[in-house]
């Protein structure tokens, strides 16, 4: 296994990735199957750092603590924040797996408008029939999604942070 810092060049956002080998991250990256976690984008290429080898054996009897838990509210409150990392190794799979998902948010968010800090308000407004309704993410503290819930206005978290646009160059 081999371990790079990735960087994807739409959002300078830095992330790791786990390969076989260089050769099979090379064809992932050509084919377009390497993606930011954070914003989706297949334009990833190597940070400026030299690969590290991972280490054969006991990858996962030094596994660290489990990750935090994100707070379950569609955005963090101060983007763009750092995308969630765990010093052990993934699965391949897994990683996939994780790539693909931000492919989906993505895909989701295009018929979704962001709504950044007004989330909360125009949420509320559209739910209690003030304005016509219409698909947004956007930004809730911890405190305002439960509110929203519990005035029975359905929101969701997502999975991954989103980069607003004016932010994402
Ligand atoms: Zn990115």
């Amino acid at each position: 296994m081999i371990v790079y810092d990735l960087e994807c060049r739409t959002g300078q956002h830095r992330f790791e990735g786990w390969f076989k080998s260089s050769d099979a991250f090379l064809r992932q990256q050509e084919r377009g199957l390497v993606s930011c976690p954070q914003c989706g984008s297949g334009d990833v290429g190597k940070a400026v750092q030299a690969p590290r080898l991972a280490r054969k054996g006991n990858q996962l009897a030094e596994a660290a603590p489990a990750p935090r838990r994100q707070s379950p509210v569609p955005a963090a409150p101060t983007p763009p924040t750092p995308a969630p990392m765990a010093n052990a190794p993934l699965p391949p799979q897994a990683v996939q797996m994780m790539q693909a998902l931000a492919k989906m948010q993505a895909e989701a968010l295009k018929s979704s408008r962001n709504a950044g800090e007004s989330f909360v308000k125009e949420a509320r407004a559209m739910h209690y029939g003030e304005r016509d309704t219409e698909t947004i993410h956007g930004q809730a503290t911890l405190g305002e999604a439960k509110e929203l819930l519990e005035e029975g206005i359905a929101v969701m978290p997502l999975p991954f942070a989103v980069i607003p646009p004016e932010q994402a160059n």
